[in-house]
């Protein structure tokens, strides 16, 4: 509970039990008995904890911008990553030679393939083609 000097209006938080104690004020040193002195409301006393109430509001604020500024630079980090991706993989010329190497694999696995084939009619004569069908 909370009482209230009544010579200097200083606050005081006291245990309820001790309410009927003299008290020496700190303040103004004068002493009064805890009885004559004014009850205060929690709520009205309650401006320090409401200042700690805003500043943990203004922290978590703050925790949650630099948590978003985080994230939001992440993001930027990632698409400058993919424009230097782009940029590099996806000139017109480059798109054409990539086209012209596709092609050329294509051909390739074609050969690749004819030749594979080749090499198991060599392979698989009688005994042998018995076996794989
Ligand atoms: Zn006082």
């Amino acid at each position: 509970m909370k009482l209230e000097c009544p010579y200097c209006w200083q606050h005081y938080e006291i245990n309820a039990t001790d309410r009927d104690q003299d008290f020496v004020c700190l303040c103004c040193e004068q002493t009064f008995n805890g009885k004559d002195a004014l009850l205060l409301p929690e709520s009205g006393g309650g401006e320090r904890k409401w200042c700690r109430i805003l500043l943990a509001a203004v922290v978590l604020l703050v925790i949650f911008n630099l948590f978003l500024w985080w994230q939001c630079g992440g993001q930027e980090r990632k698409t400058t990553n993919a424009t230097e991706f782009s940029v590099s993989a996806l000139p017109p010329s480059l798109e054409r030679d990539f086209a012209e190497l596709r092609e050329r694999q294509t051909r390739l696995e074609e050969q690749v393939r004819a030749l594979q084939e080749e090499l198991r009619k060599l392979q698989l004569p009688d005994g042998d083609r018995r076996a794989a069908e």
